[in-house]
């Protein structure tokens, strides 16, 4: 079984549960799937989490912005859309930074970062997608990875 983020046109946020992706690209295409809070069947898929391998050899290319003052912990209280404002523009660094510096390996993710995590690949940073089963082999293996949110832009 696969899951999915779904939503439908009114931007109602669900997870669909699939045999495959073809099961979920012939229910879509079948008009099968409907939003379990408003019954809408345009219903679109979200951008999901990319997976992000740093190999410990390089490091990361760049460090991240990191101002003193601008932590979600120093944060009080009342300032609570200023933190969504600053989360949000962390994720669009974050996601900037991803894409800028990490080789995008597509579906051969958990294969690449094996293969680095044993030192059969050149060591770098590379980011792309995993299924839940390679998720548990690389975990079990000891091969660390992070999986981070694909925020979606406005063009
Ligand atoms: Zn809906």
């Amino acid at each position: 079984m696969i899951t999915f983020d779904l939503c439908c046109h009114r931007e109602h946020r669900f997870e669909g549960w699939f045999r495959n992706r073809e099961d979920f690209e012939d229910q879509l295409a079948g008009g099968l799937l409907q939003c379990p809070l408003c019954g809408s069947t345009r219903i679109t898929r979200k951008p999901s989490a990319v997976a992000v391998h740093v190999s410990r050899r390089t490091g990361p290319p760049q460090p991240l912005p990191d101002r003193a003052g601008d932590r979600p912990g120093n944060v009080g209280e009342g300032e609570a859309e200023g933190k969504a404002v600053r989360a949000e523009s962390f994720l669009r660094a974050l996601a900037r930074f991803v894409e800028d510096g990490f080789e995008d390996v597509g579906t051969r993710f958990a294969d690449e970062a094996r293969k680095i995590h044993q030192g059969e690949a050149e060591a770098r940073n590379i980011r792309g997608t995993t299924t839940g089963a390679e998720e548990e082999a690389l975990r079990e293996e000891g091969v660390a990875f992070l999986k981070i949110p694909v925020p979606k832009f406005d063009a």
